[in-house]
């Protein structure tokens, strides 16, 4: 096939999700016969995000501003904290519109399999947030799986001490179920049907 630089290509373009071999030469390929419409945009645009891209040192958020555009935006509430797994769960609720208020992401979830710990997430610091900030509710949004729940219900047990008002999100998330694949209309029911736990 093609030189060194496309069997590269192909095999970066197969790292990621969704994309095996097959699908990752198709995609070279794609961008390959695209190359001033697509080829050179994606690698400036690819450049540009290795570049600036960083984790919010407050919440975990993905922005090229740190603290993100969300912990620094004044419209914002910052007496609610909604805690999610990753940031596809946050793109997720701010694609439904239907929270106003700041996040927290845990970057993964509790797993007594895959090894991960509490000290593996960002607990401790969302611990220190809510002592240090005038918080008066935390949203656990981790998904309806049993890592999810696990997570949710420890981490409950860490906020009781704070005094904050814990709440999860209730109807309309099914059992095994996760929150980036919901429709936006019941994401909106699920944060507003919240209950506290
Ligand atoms: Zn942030």
């Amino acid at each position: 096939m093609g030189g060194p630089e496309i069997e590269r290509l192909i095999e970066f373009l197969a790292r990621l999700p969704g994309l095996g071999p097959r699908s990752a030469r198709r995609a070279a390929l794609h961008l390959m016969k695209r190359r001033e419409a697509l080829l050179e945009p994606l690698a400036a645009a690819l450049e540009t995000a290795a570049r600036t891209i960083k984790t919010c040192s407050t919440c975990g958020n993905l922005d090229s501003a740190d603290p993100c555009a969300i912990c620094t935006d004044p419209r914002r509430d910052a007496s609610v904290v909604c805690i999610v797994e990753d940031v596809a769960d946050l793109w997720a609720i701010e694609r439904s519109g239907a929270f106003r208020g700041r996040y927290h992401v845990l970057g993964g979830v509790l797993s007594a399999l895959d090894g991960t710990g509490p000290e593996d997430l960002r607990i401790a610091s969302l611990i220190d947030r809510v002592r240090s900030g005038d918080m008066r509710e935390a949203i656990i949004a981790t998904n309806a799986t049993v890592e999810g729940q696990t997570t949710a219900h420890y981490i409950a047990d860490r906020l009781a001490s704070t005094g904050i008002t814990v709440t999860r999100l209730a109807h309309g998330v099914p059992v095994g179920g996760e929150l980036d694949y919901l429709d936006d209309g019941t994401l909106s029911a699920a944060l507003r049907a919240r209950r506290s736990v």
